[in-house]
């Protein structure tokens, strides 16, 4: 962005930049959770999660593209290292050493929960102030809160299926 873009601002144009390149870093190691998870999953709704597992990864991809050309606009640097990324990032990343599929889907839901909080604390920052990285952060928010509602259902799902099979032993 041009300077006057940034002057007109009324925030701390530093402090935003910090949180967003957390925002990145948290962005990248949701991508790899997801990626990495997909493929080693195992158990009910193989068929049906994997997939929807790998396009949620792509989504996260493509919240870093618009977080990293935010940080570039303000006249930031984004995160260089990928060392870096689990200095910055305040959500977990979990190696999923087991591959069980409702493992795999708690791994996913901490984080999203983890990217929700971000997502409405750089709202909250910017409500008013910073119209622009707003917006962004409503439009991630949103689909954030979307992954959040399919891995709950998902979770739920299972639940109920582990339930009906109960019954059927009986
Ligand atoms: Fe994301
Ligand atoms: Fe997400
Ligand atoms: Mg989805």
């Amino acid at each position: 962005m041009g300077k006057y873009g940034v002057d007109i601002l009324n925030i701390d144009v530093k402090k935003l930049i910090q949180m967003l390149n957390e925002a990145l870093s948290e962005e990248w190691l949701a991508y790899y959770q997801y990626w990495i998870g997909a493929r080693l999953m195992e158990g009910p709704m193989r068929s049906e999660i994997e997939p929807e597992l790998l396009i949620h990864a792509d989504q996260e991809l493509n919240h870093a593209v618009l977080v990293v050309n935010r940080i570039i606009q303000l006249g930031g640097t984004p995160v260089l290292n990928p060392s870096d990324w689990p200095k910055l990032s305040r959500c977990d990343y979990d190696p999923p050493e087991d591959p069980y599929v409702e493992v795999i889907l708690n791994q996913n839901l901490k984080g999203e929960r983890c990217a929700i909080q971000r997502y409405k604390e750089i709202a909250d920052f910017t409500s008013g102030k910073d119209h622009t990285t707003h917006q962004m952060a409503t439009t991630i928010l949103n689909e954030e809160l979307e992954h959040e509602q399919d891995i709950e259902d998902w979770l739920t799902d299972i639940d109920r299926m582990k339930e009906d099979l109960k019954k059927i032993r009986v």
